[in-house]
């Protein structure tokens, strides 16, 4: 029995894209100011340093920030694993601390001598990539409901493999029952321009021809995205991570998120990052989503309740999940609760203490259960050493940056 007096109870939040390696580079001087490609070549021979020690600290870390944020499902995307790390590593801390897990094996292989942008230091053999994608199915995907763990398979981007691993990728995840597919299109004109430059075609029409549309597809971004494409992706029922604070950070632009969904895409909400967050505060992307749709539109574009949805249904369907993001019966136990007598909603929740948790500032949600295990209670992680994880973190994003 919990007492939950005093607390609004809602779904746990979805977050449907994350980079949790990211965090051991917050606010890298030398890319706080920078746009995508740049972003990405600042970062890129720092990244080529991770070890296996450095993903474990930093999935722990994000997942931590992510649970007291109201999250409790979420999918990351790695994409760099140099020197022995690998998705096995990232899939033990998120079992140990109780996060429902989707675990992109994200990769690059086109390094800079095959005209791609990373460094041919952070880039792996294609073959290798496909072995080990094979491997991690075999060992920790759960197709079923309730399922903790499930394998995505995420090339990075159009930018960063070849043609060939998009379609074997997507060939070999339709291979296993609920092996999804998910990359990083249309972040920005840089990228669309690469695309039409290196195949004479728009990213949009890339991803087509490669097999990479349809209800096991989700793209993180979808800024730079025609109507035309959009009404065809929402025929497909191919989804979208909308990452609005990453969008503002980075000055990529507005995703038309509320277009796209009323053309039947599935929409869920991500928090990227997190070196361009720089934060994995969930209730704050839903905050940022119903901001960043006002600029664009005026006051009436987005409401509170409609934030909401898209991080907690909007992210089940992008997820491709029938089991989280709804509070009805049938559905796994994962649920959150904010206090509505605090601090942060105080002359929020006396008038509508739903929507005070996306227009107020909630520092971290009171309670958190996952798969009905209570992970946050009375604000905090409830078996998390937060000091001692801190500071093993940074020893290790002192490490990736010491000359
Ligand atoms: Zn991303």
């Amino acid at each position: 029995m919990i007492d939950a007096r005093g607390l609004v109870l809602l779904p746990g939040l979805i977050c449907t894209h994350h980079h949790f390696f990211q965090t051991l580079t917050r606010a890298l001087p030398r890319a706080q100011d920078a746009e995508l490609f740049d972003w990405l070549v600042a970062h890129y021979p720092i990244w080529a340093r991770l070890t296996p020690e450095a993903i474990r600290a930093s999935t722990a870390v994000a997942i931590a920030e992510l649970l007291l944020s109201g999250c409790t499902t979420a999918a990351d995307h790695g994409y760099v694993w140099p020197n022995r790390a690998r998705l096995d590593d990232q899939i033990a801390v998120a079992q140990e601390m109780g996060l429902r897990f989707h675990a992109a094996r994200g990769s690059m292989s086109r390094g800079r001598s095959a005209g791609g942008l990373p460094p041919d230091e952070a880039v792996e053999d294609e073959a290798a990539i496909l072995r080990d994608s094979e491997r991690v199915i075999r060992a920790y995907h759960d197709p079923s409901r309730y399922a903790m763990t499930r394998i995505v398979l995420a090339p990075c981007s159009p930018f960063s493999v070849t043609a060939e691993l998009m379609r074997a990728s997507a060939l070999l995840a339709r291979e296993h029952d609920g092996v999804h597919l998910h990359t990083h299109l249309c972040e920005t004109a840089d990228e669309e321009r690469y695309c039409l430059e290196r195949y004479g075609v728009r990213p949009v029409e890339f991803a087509e021809s490669l097999g990479w549309t349809g209800p096991d597809v989700w793209y993180a971004h979808a800024i730079f995205m025609s109507p035309q494409e959009f009404a065809r992706l929402g025929r497909s029922r191919t989804g979208v991570a909308h990452c609005a604070t990453s969008n503002m950070r980075l000055g990529s632009g507005i995703a038309p998120v509320l277009a796209q969904r009323d053309a039947g895409m599935r929409v869920g909400l991500g928090v990227d990052g997190s070196a361009s967050n720089d934060g994995s505060h969930m209730l704050d992307e839903v905050r940022h989503a119903m901001l960043l749709q006002r600029v664009a539109h005026g006051a009436g574009a987005m409401s509170a309740r409609e934030a909401l949805r898209f991080a907690t249904r909007g992210g089940a369907e992008v997820l491709g999940r029938d089991d989280v993001g709804a509070l009805v019966p049938g559905m796994a136990a994962d649920l959150i609760g904010v206090r509505a007598d605090g601090l942060a909603t105080a002359g929020g929740s006396v008038h509508d203490a739903l929507a005070s948790l996306v227009f107020c500032r909630i520092p971290n949600v009171d309670l958190s259960i996952v798969d009905g295990a209570v992970r946050v209670r009375d604000g905090r992680l409830v078996d998390v050493d937060v000091p001692g994880l801190v500071r093993r973190h940074a020893r290790a994003a002192r490490a990736l940056t010491r000359p």
